[in-house]
């Protein structure tokens, strides 16, 4: 069976010595060495002044409306995973989804400014596969009404804007480090911010609201624990292997793929980390066509978004976004992960260029 990804587990010896360790230590969670650790290989690797390692990517978004006091309104993409509307509404925010660009599938900036009121409090942008949202307007508009800016960067690991990382853009960035992400610590995530008194707020709300001996914020509990970034360590050492594999694989369907197969375009300030193979197909139809057809091979890439978030049966009021709504009933991410063989990946383009 061969499915949309496949989970890198690292070298197994290495991962027991580290719980050999924290069993003798007895000190499993709360700011433990292998968290300290990882917190700041993970700043030098990556490139970012304040990173927060946290419990889950949806976690991490969740304490970011909070730090950033979100009320009411936020502009948000309807085409991310899930996540990105539930936890806004989760926290009793309204999302108002702001349709995308047709090429990029990002969030477009030409259709936010009318969606701004008195009640919009932020704008929550997620870059898409990895590759980043017109981040210069996005951050102008953003400017010129006093809103918050988060970009989702749970797709992001590794990704270079303009030369620096990515995470670096926007009041905040997080990332998710689930075990289905490019890199993962098991279930995980991150909050990035170059603001020093945020990072440090952000510091004592996911735990409790401790500061010291004080409560001095409304906290809750989205600690990374030391079993997670142990894995985290362990992942580190073995990406050069992950990103070589990753992109031999993503070259190899680029340029053996129909013609007739779209891709988002990338851009051209934005590195690729090979973290997913979207293609965009003609038509719903076509779509179906290819999921069942590789299904028969026990091959099965995934509709990735789908639904567009604004047609969430929790989404209550009526909004249009007609742009994302196409692209996800014709939208699949194709299987990549370090361990796909190119045999493998030969024939899934076979099946798919003999029905488009
Ligand atoms: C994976 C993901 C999340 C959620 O992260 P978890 O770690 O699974 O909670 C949020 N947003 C996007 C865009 C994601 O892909």
């Amino acid at each position: 069976m061969i499915n949309v990804t496949k989970t890198h587990t690292p070298n197994q010896k290495k991962y027991i010595k580290y719980v050999d360790k924290i069993f003798k230590s007895a000190w499993l969670t709360n700011n433990g060495t292998y968290l300290k650790e990882l917190e700041q290989r993970l700043k030098e690797y990556l490139g970012v002044k304040n990173i927060i390692l946290v419990s889950n990517g949806s976690m991490a978004l969740h304490v970011a409306y909070n730090a950033l006091k979100l009320k009411k309104e936020v502009i948000t993409t309807p085409f991310s995973f899930v996540a990105t509307t539930s936890t806004l509404v989760w926290d009793k925010l309204t999302p108002i989804f702001c349709d995308i660009d047709k090429k990029s599938l990002t969030l477009d900036p030409k259709k936010l400014k009318k969606l701004i009121n008195k009640n919009t409090s932020a704008i929550v942008a997620t870059h898409v596969y990895g590759n980043s949202c017109d981040i210069t307007k996005i951050d102008k508009i953003c400017k010129e009404h006093n809103l918050k800016l988060i970009y989702d960067a749970s797709h992001c690991f590794g990704v270079k804007y303009k030369h620096q990382s990515i995470l670096n853009y926007g009041d905040i960035s997080t990332i998710s480090f689930h075990a289905t992400k490019l890199f993962h610590t098991i279930e995980g995530g991150a909050i990035i911010t170059n603001d020093d008194k945020i990072a440090n707020k952000i510091r004592h709300s996911i735990n409790f609201g401790l500061d010291g001996q004080e409560i001095e914020v409304v906290g809750t509990n989205a600690k990374m624990n030391e079993f997670q970034a142990a894995m985290g360590l362990c992942m580190l050492d073995e990406m050069e292997y992950i990103n070589s594999s990753r992109e031999k694989i993503w070259n190899f369907y680029k340029q053996n793929l129909s013609k007739n197969i779209l891709f988002p375009k990338w851009n051209k300030n934005c590195s690729l980390n090979f973290a997913y193979f979207p293609i965009i197909l003609s038509s719903e139809a076509i779509t179906l066509k290819v999921i069942n057809s590789l299904s028969k091979h026990d091959i099965y890439p995934r509709r990735y978004f789908y639904p567009s978030l604004n047609k969430l049966k929790y989404i209550k009021t009526e909004q249009e976004c007609l742009i994302s709504e196409d692209i996800s009933s014709r939208v699949l991410c194709l299987p990549i992960y370090p361990d796909l063989s190119l045999e493998d990946v030969r024939k899934i383009i076979k099946i798919i260029n003999s029905i488009v």
